[in-house]
This record gives structure tokens, C-alpha cells and sequence, in this order.
């Protein structure tokens, strides 16, 4: 289970040694390999540092990330030191959110998606220049531009490099965190197109870190919902979408636009502030803010467990609540 805290200082007591504040709790999940699971939920929940963690790009408090190598092995990335810590590296990426500002405007796009691969293998320059030259290929990026630097290039286009970039030392899984979310949606299609082809390609496993609930549903396998640093709902897409069994799914839910105009549908609007996690309300986190809550809800914090087919949620009542999904139908009984 996965623990991150951060150390924060409150405004009142400037001078007072910082307070941890759990921003990630108990996490457990297990990933499939080659499948896309999207994590979702309101900014601050603590997504983000959820795709650090796991990338190493941020340690975690406590817990373990265990890794099945190809040889079989099983190792807890994140207590990997040296060469083996390096090793795995290579093998788990991350494409960040805004393509204008990951990218270093003083290297050019063949330095950039260069590095890496000069960091881990020991290629001389023709090696490199062909492994380059091949990505950018497969990633929609014409050889011209190689040499040229970010900012002659557009979103969409940066976003190719980047990806070409995460690509280049052929991970087994990206995290990719709001990767989509700075484009057009014209060019959002692209690239969520282009990040499936790669993955059938290459068997690449995706955590994709959106609050786009629509992309969500295009890309995924399976989701996982997150509330002040805990997953609330864990299931397949369809599952999700169609039958979530946490209330704060169903409210996102409600906010999916739906495709027909004619289908109106009633969106859940969830009253009260987003609780502050170095304060979380008693028992469920989510009890000021449900519209389902009883005494119960108020004094026991519902476990995540298995509350349908491959379906998990973190809620008292998951069983007995008959929620609406995405198409605004509740639940068949
Ligand atoms: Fe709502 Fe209670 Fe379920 Fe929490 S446990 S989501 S407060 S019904």
C-alpha cells in the first residue's frame, strides 16, 4: 500500500515545525500488462503525485511498487538502488501535461529525444542517430524536424516529441499525466490515436492521469477513482461508466456530455468545498458532500472491496445504492 505525505506548515504558525499531511493513503492497485488504466478525479486528489510515485520521479513515504521483470522477477522499484534502479528506469516513463514547457527549448528535437537513450545504452552515433530517426517515424514526426528546436513547433507536434522522447528506450509502461489535456480537441484525437497504435505496436501499459472524463472512456480499460488521496471506485470502463457504485463516481459521472442532445441529463452538482486533507472530515471522506450518508457514514471509513464483477469501491452502501452512469440510467436491479 502506497503512502506519500508532504510536510506543510500552516499560515497561523510560520514559525512551528511542518505537519505531515497525507496526500496519498493506502493505495493498492495491481496493473495489467498492456492495458490503459485511467486515474480521474478533481484537481488536488492527488493523481499526479500518485504517477510520480510510481515513476520514482517523487519518493514515496511508504510502500512498495512491486515490478514483475521479464526475467520473472518480482523487486519493489522503489527501494532499487545504482544500476538496477537505472535499469528499471528506463523501463517506466512519464509524459507530462504541456508539451510548451517539459521540453528543453535549448536542445534541439534530436538531443532531446537523444538523451535517453545515450543515458542508457551504450550506442555509437549511427546506432543513435537510426534508433532516433525509426521513433520518429513511428510517432508522426517528419526527419527534417530533428534538427530544429521546440518552440518552431505547435502543441500537437511537441507532444510527438515528447512521446517520441518516452519512447526511445522502449518502456513497458508510461504514465501519462494530463498528456492530452493542453490541445484542440482535433489534435487530441491524434494523439490519443497515435498513443493506441504505439501501444498495440509495443504492448506498452498506460496510467493515464485525465479529469476528461470523455477521453477517459475512449482510452481506457479500466479507471480508478480518486478522492483526497484514496481510490473510491476501481472497475472496468464499462463497468464504471455504465454502473458506477461509489456516489462520488456517479457525480462525475453526471458531468460526462452526452453524445445525443436530445438526452437531457441531470447534472450532480456536489455542494461544499473539496474537504482539506490536512483536515479530512470523520469516517468517509466524502460523507459532506454525499447525498446518501447515514450516522454510519459519519463514524466508519469504508474499505475499497470487491463489490461486483472486477468492480471495487470504497462505500458502505455499494451494494443497496442503485446509481445513475454515465447515460443518466440508474442501474439495472
Ligand atoms: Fe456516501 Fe456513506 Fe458511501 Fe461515503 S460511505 S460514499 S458517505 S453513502
Amino acid at each position: 500500500k502506497l503512502n506519500k505525505d508532504f510536510k506543510v506548515r500552516s499560515k497561523k504558525a510560520l514559525f512551528a515545525k511542518p505537519k505531515p499531511v497525507r496526500v496519498l493513503s493506502d493505495i493498492s492497485f495491481e496493473l495489467l500488462e498492456g492495458e490503459t488504466l485511467s486515474i480521474v478525479g478533481e484537481s488536488g486528489c492527488g493523481k499526479t503525485t500518485l504517477g510520480r510515485c510510481i515513476v520514482r520521479g517523487m519518493n514515496a513515504s511508504s510502500g512498495e511498487v512491486i515490478y514483475h521483470t521479464e526475467g520473472g522477477e518480482s523487486v519493489d522499484f522503489l527501494k532499487l538502488k545504482g544500476k538496477e534502479s537505472k535499469r528499471l528506469r528506463r523501463d517506466v516513463q512519464m509524459i507530462f501535461q504541456d508539451p510548451y514547457s517539459s521540453l528543453s527549448p535549448r536542445m534541439s528535437v534530436f538531443d532531446i529525444i537523444s538523451e535517453p537513450l545515450i543515458a542508457n545504452f551504450k550506442l555509437n552515433k549511427s546506432e543513435v542517430e537510426e534508433k532516433v530517426a525509426a521513433i520518429a517515424e513511428k510517432t508522426g514526426l517528419n526527419i527534417s524536424y530533428l534538427k530544429r528546436y521546440p518552440h518552431a513547433f505547435s502543441g500537437g507536434q511537441r507532444q510527438r516529441i515528447a512521446i517520441a522522447r518516452a519512447l526511445i528506450t522502449q518502456p513497458r509502461l508510461i504514465v501519462c499525466d494530463e498528456a492530452v489535456s493542453a490541445l484542440d480537441v482535433s489534435i487530441q484525437a491524434q494523439i490519443i490515436n497515435l498513443l493506441k497504435d504505439l501501444q498495440e505496436q509495443f504492448q506498452i501499459t498506460y496510467i493515464f492521469i485525465s479529469h476528461d472524463l470523455s477521453i477517459v472512456q475512449n482510452i481506457s480499460d479500466r479507471v480508478a477513482v480518486m478522492h483526497l488521496g484514496k481510490i473510491v471506485e476501481l472497475a472496468t470502463v464499462d463497468s464504471l461508466f455504465g454502473q458506477p457504485k461509489h456516489p462520488y463516481t456517479e457525480a462525475l459521472m453526471s458531468a460526462v456530455p452526452q453524445p445525443d442532445p436530445d438526452q437531457k441529463k441531470d447534472r450532480i452538482i456536489l455542494v461544499g468545498e473539496v474537504p482539506n486533507p490536512a483536515n479530512p472530515p470523520s469516517g468517509c471522506h466524502f460523507h459532506p458532500r454525499c447525498a446518501y450518508k447515514t450516522d454510519k457514514c459519519m463514524q466508519e471509513a469504508p474499505q475499497l472491496r470487491l463489490v461486483g464483477d472486477n468492480q471495487y469501491a470504497a462505500c458502505h452502501y455499494a451494494e443497496q445504492l442503485n446509481l445513475r452512469g454515465a447515460a443518466n440510467e440508474p442501474a439495472a436491479v
